[in-house]
């Protein structure tokens, strides 16, 4: 079966519209897919699910938390986008995206002496939708700040740097229980990309089970067949149901081309076998 559970459009920070992911989804004979984009649900506001009879569509987001002052990321898969918690939380993060959004502007015009209007611009650049470090880090490549978008993570935008803030996220807990009070799944996305020790990953695997947290993805773009290996095993030996997606933003990244990723491994028990 052809599965992709992870993937973002432009109300986050893809460049597809809902409609254009969608289309490309159904064009690559996808048979379940999901939108999962940063800490909002803006893109089934706008989608016609019954056009594509081929592919079923479950409802996820992926949502920004902070876990022992890191910035780790939940996603929900096959949730009601019409529960109330579910709907509070969300507008909760809405709001902390925003506080979040002026104080990088701050700290980035402070260090680097730059336009006291960025932030409007930055606006414009997230089209008006939610405002992520990717659209300040066009922002500094477009000014000339720094040489590639790469660069700006590197420099400002990255773990421990200066545009760097995650304290206004909700807690792993509660983001958790946000996604099961509406019947779905929480699952730890690339669980490899925090760069924790093994130790530390396995405690945060911990603390998520502990919350409710009910599946890892084991697949997630490209990556080596040892990290999928280990991935696997511990999904396995955690009891926790697997999950694979593209995480998916745009066509100009190939490695995250939507229905290219490796299979889930025979020993996992996929997340969609508990819908
Ligand atoms: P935010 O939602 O504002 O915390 O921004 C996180 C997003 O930035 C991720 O979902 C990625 O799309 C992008 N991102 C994070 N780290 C990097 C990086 N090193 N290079 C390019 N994009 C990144
Ligand atoms: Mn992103
Ligand atoms: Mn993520
Ligand atoms: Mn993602």
């Amino acid at each position: 079966m052809k599965v992709d559970l992870h993937t973002h459009t432009n109300q986050s920070d893809g460049s597809l519209s809902p409609a254009a992911l969608l289309q490309l989804a159904s064009d690559q004979r996808l048979q379940l897919f999901s939108i999962t984009d940063h800490d909002t649900l803006a893109a089934y506001q706008d989608i016609d699910s019954a056009q594509f009879d081929a592919m079923s569509i479950v409802p996820g987001i992926e949502l920004s938390t902070q876990w022992q002052r890191h910035n780790i990321h939940i996603v929900g898969l096959n949730i009601d986008i019409t529960e109330p918690a579910l709907l509070d939380g969300v507008n909760r993060q809405k709001a902390a995206r925003e506080t979040r959004a002026g104080k990088i502007a701050e700290r980035l015009q402070k260090r680097l002496q730059l336009d006291p209007e960025m932030l409007s611009e930055v606006r414009v650049l997230a089209g008006n939708n939610q405002i992520g470090r990717p659209h300040f880090a066009r922002y500094l490549c477009e000014h000339g700040v720094v040489d590639s978008f790469e660069d700006a993570f590197k420099k400002y935008l990255g773990p421990g740097k200066v545009g760097d803030i995650k304290e206004d996220w909700a807690g792993l807990d509660e983001t958790v229980d946000w996604i099961r009070q509406s019947g779905g799944d929480a699952v730890l996305a690339h669980p490899l990309k925090y760069k924790l020790t093994r130790t530390k990953l396995l405690t945060l695997i911990d603390a998520f089970q502990q919350a409710g947290g009910k599946a890892i993805e084991v697949i997630n773009g490209q990556q080596k067949p040892d990290e999928t290996d280990f991935l696997a095993k511990v999904s396995v030996a955690r009891n926790l149901f697997a999950s694979c997606g593209s995480d998916f933003h745009t066509p100009d990244h190939r490695w995250n081309a939507i229905g290219s990723q490796a299979s889930l491994p025979a020993a996992c028990v996929p997340v969609w076998d508990n819908w």
